[in-house]
Protein backbone atom coordinates (compact mmCIF):
# COMPACT_ATOMS: atom_id res chain seq x y z
CA UNK A 1 0.00 0.00 0.00
CA UNK A 2 1.91 3.35 -1.03
CA UNK A 3 1.72 6.39 1.83
CA UNK A 4 1.50 9.88 0.67
CA UNK A 5 4.93 11.76 2.07
CA UNK A 6 5.61 15.05 1.80
CA UNK A 7 9.17 16.38 2.17
CA UNK A 8 9.29 19.44 3.40
CA UNK A 9 12.77 21.10 3.18
CA UNK A 10 14.39 24.13 4.65
CA UNK A 11 13.82 27.40 2.57
CA UNK A 12 17.82 29.19 1.83
CA UNK A 13 17.58 32.71 2.76
CA UNK A 14 17.98 34.80 -0.24
CA UNK A 15 20.81 36.82 0.66
CA UNK A 16 24.29 34.38 1.52
CA UNK A 17 25.18 31.69 -0.75
CA UNK A 18 25.04 27.60 -0.02
CA UNK A 19 27.85 25.96 1.67
CA UNK A 20 28.38 22.01 2.70
CA UNK A 21 27.37 22.92 6.26
CA UNK A 22 23.39 23.46 4.78
CA UNK A 23 23.41 20.90 2.19
CA UNK A 24 24.32 18.12 4.56
CA UNK A 25 22.01 20.00 7.37
CA UNK A 26 19.01 19.58 5.56
CA UNK A 27 18.88 20.02 1.71
CA UNK A 28 20.87 16.42 0.67
CA UNK A 29 18.99 14.63 3.56
CA UNK A 30 15.66 15.57 2.11
CA UNK A 31 16.17 14.36 -1.58
CA UNK A 32 17.69 10.92 -0.16
CA UNK A 33 14.50 10.58 1.55
CA UNK A 34 12.28 11.72 -1.15
CA UNK A 35 14.01 9.30 -3.72
CA UNK A 36 13.39 6.35 -1.27
CA UNK A 37 10.25 6.80 -0.75
CA UNK A 38 9.90 7.06 -4.61
CA UNK A 39 11.70 3.82 -5.47
CA UNK A 40 9.46 2.08 -2.91
CA UNK A 41 6.36 3.57 -5.33
CA UNK A 42 5.12 5.91 -2.08
CA UNK A 43 3.46 9.34 -3.35
CA UNK A 44 6.31 11.93 -2.87
CA UNK A 45 5.66 15.58 -2.73
CA UNK A 46 8.78 17.08 -2.34
CA UNK A 47 9.13 21.31 -1.95
CA UNK A 48 10.80 24.65 -0.69
CA UNK A 49 11.83 27.59 -2.26
CA UNK A 50 13.92 30.61 -1.68
CA UNK A 51 13.12 32.64 1.74
CA UNK A 52 13.29 36.10 -0.21
CA UNK A 53 11.27 38.69 2.47
CA UNK A 54 12.78 39.99 5.65
CA UNK A 55 15.21 42.83 6.71
CA UNK A 56 18.75 40.89 5.99
CA UNK A 57 18.03 40.97 2.30
CA UNK A 58 16.61 45.06 1.85
CA UNK A 59 20.13 45.68 4.54
CA UNK A 60 22.19 43.89 1.92
CA UNK A 61 19.86 45.87 -0.70
CA UNK A 62 20.53 49.05 0.71
CA UNK A 63 24.52 48.23 1.11
CA UNK A 64 24.86 46.97 -2.85
CA UNK A 65 22.49 49.82 -3.60
CA UNK A 66 20.28 47.99 -5.45
CA UNK A 67 16.63 46.59 -4.82
CA UNK A 68 16.02 43.87 -2.86
CA UNK A 69 14.57 42.25 -5.85
CA UNK A 70 17.20 42.01 -7.35
CA UNK A 71 19.10 40.63 -4.50
CA UNK A 72 17.05 37.89 -3.94
CA UNK A 73 16.76 37.38 -7.88
CA UNK A 74 20.09 36.77 -7.75
CA UNK A 75 20.58 34.34 -4.86
CA UNK A 76 17.42 32.40 -5.87
CA UNK A 77 19.43 31.97 -9.26
CA UNK A 78 22.23 30.57 -7.32
CA UNK A 79 20.04 28.27 -5.40
CA UNK A 80 18.37 26.53 -8.91
CA UNK A 81 21.66 25.99 -10.21
CA UNK A 82 23.35 24.61 -6.67
CA UNK A 83 20.25 21.89 -6.70
CA UNK A 84 20.35 21.38 -9.79
CA UNK A 85 23.50 19.72 -9.96
CA UNK A 86 23.58 18.29 -7.09
CA UNK A 87 20.52 15.93 -8.31
CA UNK A 88 18.15 17.33 -5.59
CA UNK A 89 14.84 16.12 -6.70
CA UNK A 90 12.57 19.16 -5.68
CA UNK A 91 9.07 18.82 -7.06
CA UNK A 92 8.96 22.14 -6.84
CA UNK A 93 11.66 24.90 -5.73
CA UNK A 94 9.38 28.24 -6.00
CA UNK A 95 10.06 31.09 -3.73
CA UNK A 96 8.00 33.16 -1.31
CA UNK A 97 7.99 35.99 -3.86
CA UNK A 98 5.01 35.00 -5.59
CA UNK A 99 1.53 35.90 -6.20
CA UNK A 100 0.48 32.30 -4.50
CA UNK A 101 2.19 32.66 -1.41
CA UNK A 102 1.21 35.82 -0.53
CA UNK A 103 -2.29 34.34 -0.88
CA UNK A 104 -1.93 31.43 0.66
CA UNK A 105 -0.12 33.28 3.83
CA UNK A 106 -2.40 36.13 4.30
CA UNK A 107 -5.35 33.10 3.88
CA UNK A 108 -3.44 32.07 7.05
CA UNK A 109 -3.24 34.96 9.01
CA UNK A 110 -7.13 35.69 8.30
CA UNK A 111 -8.21 31.87 9.70
CA UNK A 112 -6.28 32.87 12.78
CA UNK A 113 -7.66 36.10 13.11
CA UNK A 114 -11.16 34.35 13.11
CA UNK A 115 -10.12 31.73 15.37
CA UNK A 116 -9.58 34.74 17.99
CA UNK A 117 -5.76 34.01 17.35
CA UNK A 118 -4.85 37.40 17.19
CA UNK A 119 -4.67 40.90 18.65
CA UNK A 120 -2.78 44.01 18.55
CA UNK A 121 -0.55 46.28 20.23
CA UNK A 122 1.47 49.44 20.26
CA UNK A 123 4.93 49.52 20.66
CA UNK A 124 7.70 51.99 20.40
CA UNK A 125 10.32 52.09 17.63
CA UNK A 126 12.81 53.65 15.77
CA UNK A 127 12.00 56.06 13.25
CA UNK A 128 13.63 57.89 10.93
CA UNK A 129 12.26 61.77 10.06
CA UNK A 130 15.39 62.05 7.38
CA UNK A 131 14.14 58.79 5.66
CA UNK A 132 10.47 59.20 6.51
CA UNK A 133 10.24 55.15 7.70
CA UNK A 134 10.17 52.94 10.77
CA UNK A 135 13.60 51.61 11.23
CA UNK A 136 13.84 47.75 11.82
CA UNK A 137 16.42 46.88 14.52
CA UNK A 138 18.93 45.56 12.37
CA UNK A 139 18.97 49.14 10.33
CA UNK A 140 20.15 50.71 14.29
CA UNK A 141 23.32 50.80 15.45
CA UNK A 142 24.09 52.13 18.55
CA UNK A 143 26.36 52.24 22.49
CA UNK A 144 25.67 48.78 23.83
CA UNK A 145 23.97 49.59 27.72
CA UNK A 146 25.06 46.13 29.23
CA UNK A 147 29.09 46.39 28.01
CA UNK A 148 29.06 49.55 26.68
CA UNK A 149 30.42 48.73 23.12
CA UNK A 150 29.83 51.65 21.05
CA UNK A 151 29.04 49.34 17.65
CA UNK A 152 26.54 47.48 18.74
CA UNK A 153 23.30 46.00 16.58
CA UNK A 154 19.92 47.01 17.31
CA UNK A 155 18.94 43.04 17.94
CA UNK A 156 22.24 41.67 19.32
CA UNK A 157 25.37 43.19 20.93
CA UNK A 158 28.43 41.26 19.10
CA UNK A 159 30.84 42.45 21.51
CA UNK A 160 29.30 40.89 24.81
CA UNK A 161 26.99 38.63 22.75
CA UNK A 162 23.38 39.45 24.63
CA UNK A 163 20.67 40.05 22.60
CA UNK A 164 19.26 43.80 23.52
CA UNK A 165 16.64 45.76 23.19
CA UNK A 166 16.96 48.49 20.61
CA UNK A 167 14.76 50.97 22.10
CA UNK A 168 17.21 50.99 25.10
CA UNK A 169 20.28 51.90 22.82
CA UNK A 170 22.60 54.63 24.16
CA UNK A 171 23.56 57.02 21.23
CA UNK A 172 21.41 55.52 18.56
CA UNK A 173 21.91 55.80 15.00
CA UNK A 174 20.46 55.66 11.80
CA UNK A 175 22.52 52.67 9.85
CA UNK A 176 21.26 53.65 6.20
CA UNK A 177 22.17 57.73 6.53
CA UNK A 178 24.17 57.71 9.94
CA UNK A 179 21.16 60.37 10.92
CA UNK A 180 19.28 60.30 14.51
CA UNK A 181 16.51 58.31 14.75
CA UNK A 182 13.09 59.36 16.98
CA UNK A 183 11.03 56.34 19.24
CA UNK A 184 7.78 56.44 17.64
CA UNK A 185 4.57 54.51 18.42
CA UNK A 186 3.64 52.14 16.06
CA UNK A 187 0.72 49.26 16.07
CA UNK A 188 1.32 45.73 15.90
CA UNK A 189 -0.11 42.33 14.87
CA UNK A 190 0.49 39.61 17.73
CA UNK A 191 -0.27 35.93 17.42
CA UNK A 192 -1.24 34.64 21.04
CA UNK A 193 1.06 31.38 21.41
CA UNK A 194 -0.52 31.43 25.37
CA UNK A 195 -3.43 30.47 24.00
CA UNK A 196 -2.39 27.85 21.96
CA UNK A 197 -0.05 26.63 24.47
CA UNK A 198 -1.84 23.53 25.57
CA UNK A 199 -2.67 21.76 21.82
CA UNK A 200 1.11 22.68 20.82
CA UNK A 201 1.86 20.52 24.13
CA UNK A 202 -0.33 17.74 23.06
CA UNK A 203 0.70 17.60 19.27
CA UNK A 204 4.21 17.47 21.00
CA UNK A 205 3.35 14.65 23.44
CA UNK A 206 2.36 12.67 20.62
CA UNK A 207 5.56 12.65 18.85
CA UNK A 208 8.33 12.92 21.58
CA UNK A 209 8.71 8.82 21.72
CA UNK A 210 10.02 9.10 17.75
CA UNK A 211 11.76 12.12 17.87
CA UNK A 212 15.48 13.05 18.02
CA UNK A 213 16.18 13.88 21.46
CA UNK A 214 17.30 17.47 20.95
CA UNK A 215 14.52 18.33 18.79
CA UNK A 216 12.12 16.94 21.73
CA UNK A 217 14.21 19.15 23.91
CA UNK A 218 14.00 22.10 22.01
CA UNK A 219 10.37 22.25 21.34
CA UNK A 220 8.75 20.45 24.13
CA UNK A 221 11.18 20.72 26.65
CA UNK A 222 11.63 24.40 26.02
CA UNK A 223 7.76 24.79 26.59
CA UNK A 224 7.62 22.94 29.89
CA UNK A 225 10.79 25.31 31.69
CA UNK A 226 9.16 28.49 30.18
CA UNK A 227 5.39 29.08 28.77
CA UNK A 228 5.19 30.07 25.49
CA UNK A 229 4.90 34.02 24.53
CA UNK A 230 3.32 36.22 22.40
CA UNK A 231 5.21 36.73 19.08
CA UNK A 232 4.72 39.81 16.96
CA UNK A 233 3.77 38.62 13.15
CA UNK A 234 4.01 42.52 11.52
CA UNK A 235 6.50 44.85 11.23
CA UNK A 236 6.89 48.52 9.11
CA UNK A 237 8.73 47.36 6.26
CA UNK A 238 7.84 48.08 2.37
CA UNK A 239 9.28 44.51 0.95
CA UNK A 240 7.01 41.25 2.06
CA UNK A 241 3.68 40.41 2.14
CA UNK A 242 1.12 43.34 2.90
CA UNK A 243 -1.10 42.57 5.84
CA UNK A 244 -4.38 42.13 4.48
CA UNK A 245 -6.23 43.81 6.93
CA UNK A 246 -8.11 47.53 5.75
CA UNK A 247 -5.52 50.34 6.69
CA UNK A 248 -2.88 48.19 7.29
CA UNK A 249 -1.42 47.74 4.05
CA UNK A 250 2.12 49.79 4.55
CA UNK A 251 2.93 46.59 6.70
CA UNK A 252 4.42 43.42 6.12
CA UNK A 253 3.80 39.79 7.38
CA UNK A 254 7.10 39.36 9.77
CA UNK A 255 9.44 36.88 7.62
CA UNK A 256 9.09 34.18 10.34
CA UNK A 257 5.64 33.67 10.09
CA UNK A 258 5.01 33.65 6.27
CA UNK A 259 8.34 31.80 5.14
CA UNK A 260 7.10 28.61 7.03
CA UNK A 261 4.17 28.93 5.07
CA UNK A 262 5.84 28.58 2.24
CA UNK A 263 5.50 24.57 2.65
CA UNK A 264 1.59 24.46 2.40
CA UNK A 265 2.22 27.23 -0.72
CA UNK A 266 4.92 25.60 -2.66
CA UNK A 267 2.41 22.70 -2.66
CA UNK A 268 -0.55 24.47 -3.86
CA UNK A 269 1.87 26.24 -6.52
CA UNK A 270 2.70 22.66 -7.64
CA UNK A 271 -0.80 21.70 -7.78
CA UNK A 272 -2.05 24.34 -9.85
CA UNK A 273 0.95 24.51 -12.36
CA UNK A 274 -0.15 20.60 -12.82
CA UNK A 275 -3.28 21.72 -13.58
CA UNK A 276 -4.63 19.50 -10.75
CA UNK A 277 -5.65 22.33 -8.57
CA UNK A 278 -6.41 19.95 -5.28
CA UNK A 279 -3.92 17.26 -5.37
CA UNK A 280 -2.42 18.94 -2.54
CA UNK A 281 -5.20 17.89 -0.34
CA UNK A 282 -4.03 14.63 -0.89
CA UNK A 283 -0.66 15.77 1.49
CA UNK A 284 -2.31 18.44 3.39
CA UNK A 285 -5.82 17.10 4.46
CA UNK A 286 -4.92 13.17 4.87
CA UNK A 287 -4.54 12.55 8.17
CA UNK A 288 -2.52 9.25 6.54
CA UNK A 289 -0.31 11.88 5.27
CA UNK A 290 3.39 11.40 6.53
CA UNK A 291 5.26 15.36 6.55
CA UNK A 292 8.28 15.35 6.96
CA UNK A 293 10.49 18.74 7.91
CA UNK A 294 14.49 18.46 6.63
CA UNK A 295 15.95 21.51 8.63
CA UNK A 296 19.15 22.83 10.72
CA UNK A 297 19.17 22.63 14.54
CA UNK A 298 18.73 26.60 14.65
CA UNK A 299 15.62 26.08 13.03
CA UNK A 300 14.24 23.71 15.13
CA UNK A 301 11.54 26.28 17.15
CA UNK A 302 10.05 27.67 13.76
CA UNK A 303 9.17 24.20 12.70
CA UNK A 304 8.16 22.04 15.97
CA UNK A 305 6.48 25.08 17.61
CA UNK A 306 5.85 27.85 16.10
CA UNK A 307 4.22 26.40 12.87
CA UNK A 308 2.82 23.75 14.20
CA UNK A 309 0.75 26.50 16.29
CA UNK A 310 -0.31 28.59 13.12
CA UNK A 311 -1.97 25.62 11.67
CA UNK A 312 -3.74 24.66 14.52
CA UNK A 313 -4.68 27.82 14.87
CA UNK A 314 -5.77 28.03 11.59
CA UNK A 315 -8.18 25.25 11.78
CA UNK A 316 -10.22 24.77 9.24
CA UNK A 317 -11.01 28.06 8.62
CA UNK A 318 -8.35 28.00 6.01
CA UNK A 319 -10.11 26.28 3.71
CA UNK A 320 -13.09 28.01 4.25
CA UNK A 321 -10.95 31.49 3.19
CA UNK A 322 -8.84 30.14 0.81
CA UNK A 323 -10.79 28.09 -1.37
CA UNK A 324 -14.66 28.24 0.06
CA UNK A 325 -15.06 25.24 0.53
CA UNK A 326 -15.77 23.20 3.82
CA UNK A 327 -12.62 21.36 4.59
CA UNK A 328 -10.78 19.84 7.49
CA UNK A 329 -7.55 20.59 9.43
CA UNK A 330 -4.28 21.12 8.05
CA UNK A 331 -1.71 17.78 8.71
CA UNK A 332 0.85 18.77 11.46
CA UNK A 333 4.21 17.70 11.01
CA UNK A 334 4.77 13.82 11.60
CA UNK A 335 8.52 14.51 12.12
CA UNK A 336 11.16 16.99 11.96
CA UNK A 337 14.57 15.24 12.11
CA UNK A 338 16.82 18.59 12.46
CA UNK A 339 20.27 18.13 11.98
CA UNK A 340 23.01 19.07 13.88
CA UNK A 341 26.16 21.24 12.75
CA UNK A 342 28.98 20.90 10.34
CA UNK A 343 32.37 22.72 11.17
CA UNK A 344 35.08 22.55 8.57
CA UNK A 345 38.46 21.41 10.13
CA UNK A 346 37.59 22.28 13.78
CA UNK A 347 36.27 25.37 13.22
CA UNK A 348 32.55 26.93 13.22
CA UNK A 349 31.77 27.41 9.41
CA UNK A 350 31.94 31.38 8.90
CA UNK A 351 30.58 32.82 5.84
CA UNK A 352 32.26 36.20 6.47
CA UNK A 353 35.86 34.89 6.81
CA UNK A 354 35.35 32.35 3.83
CA UNK A 355 35.77 29.95 6.10
CA UNK A 356 33.52 27.31 4.01
CA UNK A 357 33.62 25.13 1.09
CA UNK A 358 30.81 26.65 -1.10
CA UNK A 359 28.58 24.37 -2.68
CA UNK A 360 29.11 25.44 -6.60
CA UNK A 361 32.72 26.28 -5.87
CA UNK A 362 33.21 22.34 -4.85
CA UNK A 363 31.11 21.27 -7.53
CA UNK A 364 33.41 23.65 -10.04
CA UNK A 365 36.15 20.93 -8.63
CA UNK A 366 34.67 17.73 -7.99
CA UNK A 367 32.06 15.22 -8.51
CA UNK A 368 28.29 15.78 -6.87
CA UNK A 369 28.22 12.08 -5.83
CA UNK A 370 32.06 12.74 -4.19
CA UNK A 371 29.77 15.21 -2.18
CA UNK A 372 26.66 13.19 -1.78
CA UNK A 373 28.84 10.45 -0.23
CA UNK A 374 30.56 12.71 1.83
CA UNK A 375 28.28 14.39 3.39
CA UNK A 376 26.12 11.21 4.35
CA UNK A 377 28.76 9.64 5.72
CA UNK A 378 29.68 12.22 7.39
CA UNK A 379 26.47 13.62 7.83
CA UNK A 380 24.96 15.34 11.49
CA UNK A 381 22.45 13.52 12.43
CA UNK A 382 22.79 13.20 16.47
CA UNK A 383 26.14 15.02 17.14
CA UNK A 384 28.14 17.91 15.20
CA UNK A 385 30.37 16.71 12.77
CA UNK A 386 33.50 18.14 11.21
CA UNK A 387 34.53 18.35 7.00
CA UNK A 388 38.10 17.41 7.05
CA UNK A 389 39.83 17.48 3.92
CA UNK A 390 42.14 14.57 5.05
CA UNK A 391 39.14 12.51 5.72
CA UNK A 392 37.11 13.59 2.79
CA UNK A 393 40.53 12.34 0.28
CA UNK A 394 40.39 9.07 2.24
CA UNK A 395 36.79 8.48 2.55
CA UNK A 396 36.41 9.14 -1.65
CA UNK A 397 39.53 7.38 -2.24
CA UNK A 398 39.22 3.92 0.01
CA UNK A 399 35.85 3.49 0.27
CA UNK A 400 33.93 4.99 -2.67
CA UNK A 401 36.43 4.23 -5.02
CA UNK A 402 38.13 1.54 -3.57
CA UNK A 403 34.81 -0.80 -1.89
CA UNK A 404 32.33 -0.01 -4.14
CA UNK A 405 33.11 1.63 -7.95
CA UNK A 406 36.16 -1.19 -8.55
CA UNK A 407 33.97 -3.75 -7.14
CA UNK A 408 31.50 -2.55 -10.32
CA UNK A 409 34.29 -1.53 -12.62
CA UNK A 410 36.25 -5.17 -12.45
CA UNK A 411 33.29 -7.63 -12.31
CA UNK A 412 31.80 -5.66 -15.50
CA UNK A 413 35.04 -5.49 -17.66
CA UNK A 414 35.60 -9.14 -16.46
CA UNK A 415 32.17 -9.92 -18.20
CA UNK A 416 33.05 -8.05 -21.17
CA UNK A 417 36.08 -9.09 -21.79
CA UNK A 418 35.33 -13.42 -21.31
CA UNK A 419 31.42 -13.47 -22.66
CA UNK A 420 31.22 -10.57 -24.78
CA UNK A 421 29.67 -8.41 -22.91
CA UNK A 422 26.67 -10.14 -21.65
CA UNK A 423 25.15 -11.68 -18.26
CA UNK A 424 26.98 -15.03 -18.10
CA UNK A 425 24.75 -18.04 -17.54
CA UNK A 426 24.97 -19.90 -14.23
CA UNK A 427 24.65 -23.18 -13.38
CA UNK A 428 23.74 -24.44 -10.18
CA UNK A 429 24.17 -21.62 -7.71
CA UNK A 430 26.39 -22.75 -4.73
CA UNK A 431 25.84 -22.28 -1.28
CA UNK A 432 28.39 -19.19 -1.20
CA UNK A 433 26.57 -17.67 -4.55
CA UNK A 434 23.30 -17.94 -2.63
CA UNK A 435 24.82 -17.03 0.69
CA UNK A 436 26.14 -13.63 -0.79
CA UNK A 437 22.75 -12.74 -2.60
CA UNK A 438 20.95 -13.46 0.46
CA UNK A 439 22.97 -11.02 2.31
CA UNK A 440 22.80 -8.43 -0.22
CA UNK A 441 19.19 -8.80 -0.54
CA UNK A 442 18.90 -8.09 3.05
CA UNK A 443 19.58 -5.07 2.86
CA UNK A 444 16.35 -4.22 1.30
CA UNK A 445 14.91 -4.66 4.77
CA UNK A 446 17.94 -3.11 6.84
CA UNK A 447 18.86 -0.53 4.66
CA UNK A 448 14.93 0.55 4.52
CA UNK A 449 14.34 0.72 8.19
CA UNK A 450 17.61 2.88 8.78
CA UNK A 451 16.03 5.10 5.72
CA UNK A 452 12.62 5.43 7.14
CA UNK A 453 13.85 6.35 10.11
CA UNK A 454 15.71 9.10 8.76
CA UNK A 455 18.64 7.25 9.69
CA UNK A 456 20.61 8.57 6.40
CA UNK A 457 24.22 8.01 7.48
CA UNK A 458 23.48 4.45 8.99
CA UNK A 459 21.39 3.08 5.93
CA UNK A 460 24.72 4.45 3.65
CA UNK A 461 27.39 2.67 6.53
CA UNK A 462 25.18 -0.60 6.19
CA UNK A 463 25.05 -0.99 2.29
CA UNK A 464 28.76 0.18 2.07
CA UNK A 465 29.25 -3.08 4.46
CA UNK A 466 27.43 -5.39 1.90
CA UNK A 467 29.99 -4.08 -0.83
CA UNK A 468 32.83 -5.07 1.14
CA UNK A 469 30.37 -8.53 1.84
CA UNK A 470 30.92 -8.56 -2.18
CA UNK A 471 34.44 -8.14 -2.81
CA UNK A 472 35.16 -10.62 -0.06
CA UNK A 473 32.98 -13.08 -2.36
CA UNK A 474 34.55 -11.99 -5.09
CA UNK A 475 38.45 -12.90 -3.79
CA UNK A 476 37.18 -16.02 -2.30
CA UNK A 477 35.78 -17.25 -5.59
CA UNK A 478 38.68 -15.71 -7.17
CA UNK A 479 36.97 -15.93 -10.80
CA UNK A 480 40.00 -15.11 -12.30
CA UNK A 481 41.27 -18.55 -11.43
CA UNK A 482 38.34 -20.47 -11.65
CA UNK A 483 38.17 -18.98 -15.76
CA UNK A 484 41.68 -21.47 -16.22
CA UNK A 485 40.12 -24.84 -15.19
CA UNK A 486 36.29 -24.32 -15.49
CA UNK A 487 34.60 -21.73 -17.11
CA UNK A 488 31.22 -22.41 -16.14
CA UNK A 489 32.62 -22.61 -12.18
CA UNK A 490 33.79 -18.54 -13.09
CA UNK A 491 30.29 -17.75 -15.35
CA UNK A 492 28.16 -18.39 -12.05
CA UNK A 493 30.68 -16.66 -10.48
CA UNK A 494 30.32 -13.35 -12.22
CA UNK A 495 26.37 -14.13 -12.36
CA UNK A 496 25.91 -13.99 -9.10
CA UNK A 497 28.25 -10.64 -8.16
CA UNK A 498 26.40 -9.08 -11.20
CA UNK A 499 23.17 -9.97 -9.57
CA UNK A 500 24.60 -8.72 -6.30
CA UNK A 501 26.15 -5.61 -7.82
CA UNK A 502 22.62 -4.75 -9.39
CA UNK A 503 21.11 -5.11 -6.41
CA UNK A 504 23.50 -2.84 -4.56
CA UNK A 505 23.51 -0.32 -7.06
CA UNK A 506 19.93 0.43 -6.10
CA UNK A 507 20.60 0.37 -2.16
CA UNK A 508 23.12 3.30 -3.23
CA UNK A 509 20.79 5.02 -5.26
CA UNK A 510 19.06 7.70 -2.82
CA UNK A 511 22.66 8.73 -1.94
CA UNK A 512 24.70 8.38 -5.44
CA UNK A 513 21.85 8.64 -7.86
CA UNK A 514 24.26 10.09 -10.72
CA UNK A 515 26.62 6.88 -10.44
CA UNK A 516 24.35 4.58 -9.74
CA UNK A 517 22.21 6.03 -13.54
CA UNK A 518 25.31 5.03 -14.92
CA UNK A 519 26.07 1.64 -13.81
CA UNK A 520 22.45 0.97 -14.26
CA UNK A 521 23.13 1.67 -17.84
CA UNK A 522 26.49 -0.19 -17.55
CA UNK A 523 24.24 -3.12 -16.42
CA UNK A 524 22.21 -3.27 -19.72
CA UNK A 525 18.93 -1.23 -18.47
CA UNK A 526 17.39 1.05 -20.91
CA UNK A 527 15.07 3.11 -19.15
CA UNK A 528 16.82 4.78 -15.62
CA UNK A 529 15.83 4.68 -12.13
CA UNK A 530 14.85 7.98 -11.66
CA UNK A 531 13.01 11.00 -13.46
CA UNK A 532 14.51 14.34 -14.52
CA UNK A 533 15.04 17.62 -13.22
CA UNK A 534 14.10 20.53 -15.05
CA UNK A 535 13.52 24.71 -14.95
CA UNK A 536 10.34 26.03 -15.74
CA UNK A 537 9.55 29.87 -15.75
CA UNK A 538 6.31 30.89 -13.84
CA UNK A 539 4.53 34.39 -14.38
CA UNK A 540 2.22 35.75 -12.55
CA UNK A 541 0.69 39.29 -11.35
CA UNK A 542 3.96 39.97 -9.56
CA UNK A 543 6.13 39.26 -12.31
CA UNK A 544 8.05 35.98 -12.77
CA UNK A 545 9.78 33.69 -11.25
CA UNK A 546 11.83 30.36 -12.33
CA UNK A 547 11.97 27.11 -10.53
CA UNK A 548 13.06 24.05 -10.39
CA UNK A 549 11.17 20.73 -10.40
CA UNK A 550 11.00 17.20 -11.09
CA UNK A 551 9.03 14.75 -13.20
CA UNK A 552 9.45 11.17 -13.09
CA UNK A 553 9.07 10.55 -17.03
CA UNK A 554 10.69 6.97 -17.77
CA UNK A 555 11.79 6.18 -14.23
CA UNK A 556 11.49 2.37 -13.78
CA UNK A 557 13.77 1.80 -10.65
CA UNK A 558 12.01 -0.15 -7.70
CA UNK A 559 13.33 -1.07 -4.41
CA UNK A 560 13.73 -4.52 -4.98
CA UNK A 561 16.23 -7.19 -5.41
CA UNK A 562 17.99 -7.55 -8.93
CA UNK A 563 16.06 -9.22 -11.50
CA UNK A 564 19.00 -9.18 -13.63
CA UNK A 565 18.85 -12.08 -16.20
CA UNK A 566 21.42 -14.12 -17.99
CA UNK A 567 22.24 -12.92 -21.54
CA UNK A 568 21.42 -9.32 -20.81
CA UNK A 569 24.07 -7.58 -22.81
CA UNK A 570 26.08 -5.13 -20.42
CA UNK A 571 27.12 -1.82 -21.84
CA UNK A 572 31.16 -0.79 -22.04
CA UNK A 573 31.78 -0.14 -18.54
CA UNK A 574 34.06 3.12 -17.01
CA UNK A 575 35.02 3.87 -13.68
CA UNK A 576 32.08 5.02 -11.53
CA UNK A 577 34.19 7.45 -9.54
CA UNK A 578 37.22 9.52 -9.51
CA UNK A 579 40.61 9.06 -7.81
CA UNK A 580 41.70 12.07 -6.35
CA UNK A 581 45.28 12.95 -5.68
CA UNK A 582 46.79 13.54 -2.16
CA UNK A 583 47.49 16.87 -3.04
CA UNK A 584 44.06 18.27 -2.62
CA UNK A 585 44.19 18.29 1.15
CA UNK A 586 47.20 21.25 0.91
CA UNK A 587 45.34 23.13 -2.07
CA UNK A 588 41.71 23.35 -0.61
CA UNK A 589 42.95 23.90 3.22
CA UNK A 590 44.75 27.11 1.62
CA UNK A 591 41.56 28.44 0.36
CA UNK A 592 40.58 28.96 3.64
CA UNK A 593 39.86 32.01 5.04
CA UNK A 594 41.32 33.43 2.32
CA UNK A 595 38.91 36.67 1.56
CA UNK A 596 36.90 36.33 -2.21
CA UNK A 597 38.84 37.84 -4.79
CA UNK A 598 42.31 37.21 -3.70
CA UNK A 599 41.99 33.72 -4.47
CA UNK A 600 44.95 32.34 -7.20
ZN1 LIG B 1 27.48 44.59 24.76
Amino acid sequence: MSSNILVSVAWPYANSLIHVGNITGSYLPADIFARFHRLRGNKVLMVSGSDSHGTPVTVRADADGTSPLEVYTQFHKGFLELFQKLGLTYDLFTSTHTENHFKVSQSIFLALEKNGYLYTDRQQQWYSPSQKRFLPDRYIEGTCYICGYTSARGDQCDQCGNLLDATELIDPRSKIDGSTPELKETEHYYLDYGKLQLDIVEFLRQREDYWRPNVVRQSLGQILADELHERAITRDLDWGIPVPIEGWKDKRLYVWFEAVIGYLSASIEWSKINDQPEAWHDWWYNAAARSYYFIGKDNIPFHAVFWPGQLIGAGDWFSKIFEEREGSSLVLPFDVPANEFMNLESQKISGSRNWAVWGLDFLSRYDPDALRYYLTANMPESRDTDWDWGDFLNRNNNELVATWGNLANRVLSFADKHWDGKVPTPGDLRPADREIIDTVESGFQTVADHIDAVQLRSGLIETMRLAAEVNKYLNHSAPWFEIKSDKSAAGTTIFTALKAIDSLNVLFSPFLPFSSERLHAYLGYDSPLFGEQYFETIVDNLGEHEVLRYRPGKASGHWEPSQLSSGQALRGPKPLFRKLDDSIVESERSRLGVPEGFQE
